[in-house]
């Protein structure tokens, strides 16, 4: 009958709810498991002067070895990180591997070049970041200056941290300071004024349409207002040439993406420069 249909459907979707909740649980029981047994590396992605050709910086991008799974991406897991608090230690832990791979370059007076890291919203309400980041040059005993922090523009306006003062504090240790993913985020020419950021990453979403006649004009104006404010721009997601003349003929200062290199663990990175 239509009543006991009802209820099976019922019990189909509770079962399907379980499932998912069940799963959640179990991840952030590993997640938890991974960062006691420090199962989280960093991969880096050069970050590529458009004018020069040359590597200026890298991004630290996280991946889990997960036991028996293999390397697993951030987009399976931050946001769980980011739902459970455990962003904070995980971020952390991002960190201090980032510091010791720069103290440990630059003793073997490797070809340095700065490090951003993707910081979390929660990391800057929910721990003291500055101190954090102050710990961890001081640990390893690096330039400050090798330290970049990347903040999504979308994060920065929903969490109101667009005020914050944290981000001078930070600057006056050496420290730069970039937007990411902008563009999908509703950051106001005023606060983007007041921020006084470095860097302004493009968001891939615009580098896909750079083809479009609308397309390159969004990205033109973009490089226009970064450089009225005194900021540096790099496009993200940059996977084949022509994308990269076009970024370059709009006054693009720097790239990032598959067409100069996937995101590499230390040791290949160290054959890729060491050519
Ligand atoms: P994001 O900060 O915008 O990083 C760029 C993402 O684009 C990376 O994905 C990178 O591998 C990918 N990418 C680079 N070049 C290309 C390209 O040419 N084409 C395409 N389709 N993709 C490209 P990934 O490594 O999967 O990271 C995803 C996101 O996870 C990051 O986006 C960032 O928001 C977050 N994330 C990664 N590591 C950390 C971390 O240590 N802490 C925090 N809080 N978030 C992190
Ligand atoms: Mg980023
Ligand atoms: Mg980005
Ligand atoms: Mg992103």
């Amino acid at each position: 009958s239509v009543k006991t249909e009802g209820k099976g459907s019922f019990r189909f979707f509770e079962a399907r709810l379980f499932e998912e909740i069940r799963s959640r649980l179990e991840t952030e029981v590993e997640l938890r498991r991974a960062l006691d047994e420090r199962q989280f590396v960093v991969h880096y992605q050069p970050r590529v002067d458009l004018a020069a050709g040359a590597t200026s910086s890298m991004e630290a991008l996280v991946r889990w070895q997960r036991p028996g799974q293999g390397l697993t991406g951030p987009d399976r897991f931050i946001q769980l990180a980011e739902d459970t608090g455990l962003i904070v230690p995980l971020g952390e832990q991002v960190l201090d591997s980032v510091c010791r791979q720069l103290a440990e370059w630059t003793r073997e007076g490797a070809a340095l070049v700065p490090v951003s890291v993707n910081v979390s919203p929660r990391q800057f309400v929910q721990s003291d970041i500055l101190a954090v980041f102050r710990g961890a040059v001081e640990r390893y005993g690096i330039d400050p200056r090798l330290l970049e922090i990347e903040v999504t523009e979308s994060s920065m306006m929903q969490d109101g941290l667009g005020e914050a003062a944290v981000f001078r504090q930070l600057r006056a240790l050496g420290i730069k300071l970039c937007i990411d993913d902008f563009g999908t985020g509703y950051s106001s020419l005023s606060q983007l004024q007041k921020l006084r950021f470095d860097v302004l990453k493009i968001d891939r979403a615009f580098v896909l349409r750079i083809d479009h006649p609308e397309g390159g004009t969004l990205i033109a104006s973009m490089i226009a207002m970064a450089h009225a404010l005194g900021m540096r721009v790099v496009a993200e997601g940059v996977e084949n040439q022509r994308q990269m003349q076009l970024l370059r003929t709009l006054g693009c200062d720097e790239g990032q993406g598959y067409y100069f290199s996937r995101p590499l663990a230390p040791a290949e990175l160290e054959r890729v420069t060491a050519r």
